[in-house]
């Protein structure tokens, strides 16, 4: 690795030959990629081909943040991992493979999730941040922090076939001009599914966004929301708009303070209802004077179930009379989001209720084996 930030060894010269043909990149551009500070919140399915592209592009530093280990599940869109990562931690093994695929750069693998004591230590040093998380609450701190700083950041989302993408840059529309609030009922990928090669579609997109931005280049995405529909392959944008009454960017300095206006991060979410962890939900099942409950839908429900009843979580509340007078209903769903609004709701009603912490996902990787046989 050749350290001045300068000048190029050879090797890199040779590595990098095709973006220096480019007018718009040339032997200063790939300079400016060299010197910069890329912050990737999130090394998921977006963060995969966000972080391979930008070590491939030769951005001299990149800062990876995530505090989850490689799942089986995350295999069939996260491409930075192998079958063989499975257990290990998710910055950990992504560095491992960035490094490979680019000895000639720096990569710093921060094995936590974002929370409100560490954004703002990570914004700050970075000079363009790309949103790789799946939930708002991470988008509202990552977004206060660079309006604070005066941090560009590239956001993007991802559900079923349908992805989001935009640019925000300091002086122009900031992601709290676009939600204000977080929108009531947002299912994470987690929950509602998502094709697998729709993060590698929109996490290209973000790639090119930063890289364009960081060479001077046109951003068209700044301002701009791109809706991408992957189904039907359609896109579009709509126009954003800086909003007078948005603190987060009128007011910069006053940002980090700003409510939180949502649910906590996905990882803290565990906690705020009635959870159980597998082996806890087979003890209290097996404890007696309690219902099991599948909250997903019908499709899910035939396809593989523990057992219990089925009552989708969107019936849940016309049908609540149905679980009156038990004593201890055990919700579970696919992992653990939408069996917590059950409990919610339940709890809201008088009823006793617990939710399978990480839900089905985390019970098949400790058994394979159902409830009920019904
Ligand atoms: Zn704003």
């Amino acid at each position: 690795m050749n350290d001045n930030k300068t000048t190029f060894s050879a090797s890199e010269w040779l590595r990098y030959t095709r973006h220096i043909q480019l007018p718009e990149v040339g032997a200063a551009g790939q300079l400016k990629l060299k010197q910069a500070h890329i912050l990737v919140i999130g090394a998921g399915g977006l963060g995969s081909p966000v972080a391979l592209y930008l070590a491939a592009a030769g951005v001299g530093h990149l800062t990876l943040v995530d505090g989850d280990v490689v799942d089986t599940s995350n295999l069939q869109r996260q491409i930075i991992f192998e079958h063989d990562q499975v257990g290990q931690s998710k910055t950990t093994a992504a560095r491992a493979r960035l490094l490979r695929l680019n000895p000639e750069i720096c990569v710093d693998a921060v094995e936590t999730f974002l929370t409100p004591d560490n954004a703002g230590e990570l914004v700050a040093t970075a000079d363009l941040v790309v949103d790789c998380t799946d939930n708002f609450s991470a988008r509202y701190l990552i977004n206060d922090h660079c309006c604070a700083r005066g941090k560009p950041w590239v956001f993007a989302s991802i559900q079923k076939f349908f992805g989001q993408c935009a640019l925000f840059a300091p002086g122009g529309a900031c992601f709290r001009c676009l939600f204000p609030e977080a929108p009531a009922n947002v299912e994470d990928c987690n929950s509602a599914g998502v094709i697998g090669v729709l993060p590698g579609l929109l996490g290209v997109l973000q790639a090119n966004e930063a890289i364009k931005y960081l060479l001077g280049l046109p951003t068209p995405l700044q301002n701009n929301l791109l809706l991408v529909d992957a189904l039907h392959l359609e896109f579009r944008s709509i126009q954003l708009t800086r909003s007078d009454d948005c603190a987060a960017c009128n007011n910069p300095a006053s940002a980090p303070e700003l409510p939180r206006q949502t649910a906590p991060l996905c990882a803290a979410d565990r906690g705020k209802h009635s959870v159980l962890s597998p082996a806890e939900f087979r003890e209290r099942f097996r404890a007696g004077d309690c219902v099991l409950l599948d909250v997903r839908g019908p499709a899910e429900r035939q396809a593989f179930h523990i057992g219990g009843r089925h009552i989708p979580l969107d019936e849940l509340p016309q049908r609540l009379a149905e679980l009156e007078g038990e004593e201890t209903v055990l919700c579970y769903c696919q992992s653990g989001v939408r069996s917590g609004k059950a409990v919610a709701l339940l709890q809201q009603q008088g009823l006793n209720g617990v939710s399978l912490d990480g839900g089905l996902l985390a019970w098949l990787r400790c058994s394979r084996e159902s409830l009920e046989n019904n």
